[in-house]
């Protein structure tokens, strides 16, 4: 009965990660999911996770260290943060970066992502006072 409970538990996080463009937290994850599963523990959350991470179906941000937030797009794609709301969106579109020779030279380049900060659609309008 606990393995069942368990993985009932496993699935409905596995579930609400799956699609979920909101980048969640820890803390996010636990909440929603304790909604409908209220004997859901926290520990269950990290386990589910960690495990999560070891198989690539979801990656770690580390935009906020002490706050990290989980991401299931497998698409390459870099980010951008609003400064305001906090919210992390996904930039699929394509961005150029051009390296120096001596970047080039020093190091094996495999990839780069990039955060972009500013502010979102929905907070440049309140800081404008256009509704
Ligand atoms: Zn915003
Ligand atoms: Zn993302």
């Amino acid at each position: 009965m606990e393995n069942f409970k368990q993985t009932s538990q496993r699935l409905a996080i596995i579930d609400y990660l799956k699609d979920n463009k909101n980048h969640p937290t820890v803390e996010e994850i636990f909440k929603s999911v304790k909604d409908k599963n209220p004997h859901v523990s926290l520990a269950t959350v990290y386990n589910t996770i960690d495990m999560l991470k070891k198989r690539g179906i979801i990656s770690e941000l580390t935009i906020n260290s002490t706050k990290r937030r989980y991401d299931p797009n497998p698409n390459y794609h870099h980010h951008f943060i609003c400064l305001s709301c906090k919210n992390v969106f996904d930039i699929e579109e394509k961005i150029n970066i051009t390296l120096s020779e001596e970047l080039k030279n020093s190091y094996k380049i495999h990839g780069y992502e990039i955060d972009l900060y500013g502010y979102c659609n929905n907070c440049k309008k309140e800081l404008s006072g256009i509704d």
